[in-house]
């Protein structure tokens, strides 16, 4: 039987591309082949920007409470097919279904805040800036951007602009993830539902030729990228070279520390869903566990019992807490970086190498994994192994852990378990990393507030969503204004 191939969505229509290359797509659960992504072209791209050019001035005049009605009846159709987005997404991704759930509620929550546009985006005025002068400004839309998201979030990461874009007045071009291409297939076949005018979304499918056809192009303003440092630091190079706006978030290596005086049993479940969830492809995972003062033992003991605890399957089962990860490639990455834990003289306390789900030999699974006496310096400590591996290094005290932290090459997020006020303060007051969970595992802003790292981990200045997520999507244009 042969596998369905994904259709490129421009300007309104499902069409083929123009390629001879085709990649596969996964169920990671499984270990099987489950659809053929086209590995797009130039010209699959300069189709998308065409359409998206031609829609952009009527959809630039359409008032912006217009606008925002079509998000109202896209959240609509996002709840009526809830069930079916998380699903597919599970099927790609492998990640466990109910955090689908969680990932398509966060990508329903940024259209929600993208309907507040006629307050988000409106202007600046002052009078009399002088004698009988007034000064105003407005945010103009700028013309056609485009998204390039990553493979662990195959919904929301792309909605983390998408809807800023369309409320603000733009036209959009979105290229998915090659690994994950079914869930935004099926986002776009719902979005297709609320009659948004032709060629006001669009959407690509492909790699490298596709990211590199976007970069080049003339009629794009402005880039959001969301992938691994490497890749970020490129898209920000090449847009910079070419006079693009971009935004350009990358990985991450987080820290989580826990103080002597953390409530450990409040505590674990948040930890465990940390460090597993998503079986550790999450850039907000915590990756590095820095138990300080004499808490670690104990620390240790819990942390491994409870990793124990957790139960690993296909996502799509209800009961299951952590799926595989995405690729047998992928596999074979974070096996290498256990690897060189073990050779660097790390204690392996936890070995999820050879682990084995009943019912799916050929599935992509690590078991949860976890290294005791790390030092800062090893690999394990230091590289995003995005896999469900965690590396203890223990700290003295607070000063470690800062220092620990602010030495990573990522600031991405950073997290503290205490029960002082003084502690969290002085924590999140000195870390480098832009988002910082206080007894919480996951720093996760909500649609509302920015999301970015620093460092490595972002390159630009205008994080994705929130109120600064308008400017990025904007310009300013300030009029002064005397009438005799
Ligand atoms: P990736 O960088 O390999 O791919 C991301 C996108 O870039 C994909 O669409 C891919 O097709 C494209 N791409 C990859 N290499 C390219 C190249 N050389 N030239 C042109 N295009 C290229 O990332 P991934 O493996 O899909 O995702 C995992 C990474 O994303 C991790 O590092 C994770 O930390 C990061 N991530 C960061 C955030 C954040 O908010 N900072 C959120 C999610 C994921």
């Amino acid at each position: 039987m042969s596998l369905p191939m994904m259709k490129n969505y421009i300007n309104g229509d499902w069409v083929d591309s123009n390629t001879a290359t085709y990649g596969d797509v996964w169920n990671p659960a499984k270990g099987e082949k489950i659809a053929q992504v086209p590995y797009g072209t130039k010209e699959d791209v300069d189709a998308a920007v065409k359409a998206a050019k031609k829609a952009y001035w009527e959809w630039r005049t359409t008032p912006p409470l217009s606008r925002a009605r079509y998000l109202f009846r896209l959240k609509d159709a996002f709840e009526e097919n809830f069930e079916e987005i998380a699903e597919v997404l599970t099927t790609e991704q492998g990640k466990a279904i109910d955090e689908s759930r969680g990932e398509v509620r966060r990508m329903i929550e940024n259209v929600e805040h993208a309907t507040g546009v006629t307050t988000l985006m409106c202007g600046y005025t002052l009078e009399d800036i002088a004698k009988d002068i007034d000064c105003y400004g407005h945010r103009q839309p700028m013309g056609v951007f485009a998204a390039i998201v990553p493979y662990n979030f195959p919904a929301m990461v792309a909605w983390w602009f998408l809807p800023y874009a369309l409320v603000s007045g733009n036209t959009y071009i979105v290229k998915p993830s090659e690994q994950v291409p079914m869930t935004q297939t099926k986002i776009f076949e719902i979005m297709e539902e609320i009659g948004l005018p032709e060629g006001v979304v669009n959407m690509v499918h492909g790699a490298h030729d596709v990211v590199n056809g976007l970069l080049d192009h003339p009629d794009i303003e402005g880039i959001s990228f969301v992938g691994a440092s490497p890749t970020a630091k490129y898209i920000y190079q090449q847009c910079c070279a070419t006079g693009k706006r971009v935004q350009a978030l990358g990985g991450a290596k987080n820290i989580v520390a826990i103080m002597p005086d953390a409530d450990i049993e409040q505590g674990m479940p948040s930890l465990t869903t940390s460090f597993f969830g998503c079986a550790g492809q999450r850039c907000l995972s915590g990756s590095v566990l820095v138990p300080v003062g004499d808490v670690a033992d104990e620390l240790v003991e819990k942390f491994v019992a409870a990793a124990k605890d957790i139960k690993v399957g296909n996502g799509l089962d209800e009961q299951t807490f952590m799926g595989p990860v995405i690729s047998a490639a992928h596999k074979q990455r974070v096996l290498d970086y256990i690897e060189k834990g073990i050779q660097e003289g790390a204690k392996l306390v936890l070995d999820g190498r050879d682990f084995k789900v009943e019912g799916y030999p050929k599935g992509f699974f690590v078991g949860p994994t976890i290294f005791d006496n790390v030092t800062p310096d090893m690999t394990i400590a230091s590289e995003e192994i995005f896999g469900p591996v965690v590396s203890i290094v223990r700290a003295k005290n607070l000063d470690e852990v800062i220092s620990l932290v602010n030495t990573r090459n990522y600031a991405n997020a950073s997290c503290i378990y205490t029960s002082s006020g003084a502690t969290a303060r002085e924590f999140k007051y000195r870390v480098k990393p832009s988002m910082v969970g206080i007894n919480i595992g996951i720093a996760a802003p909500m649609s509302f507030f920015p999301f970015g790292g620093a460092g490595n981990s972002m390159f630009g200045d205008t994080k994705g969503h929130g109120q600064e997520i308008f400017n990025f999507f904007t310009d300013t244009k300030v009029v002064i204004e005397r009438w005799f």
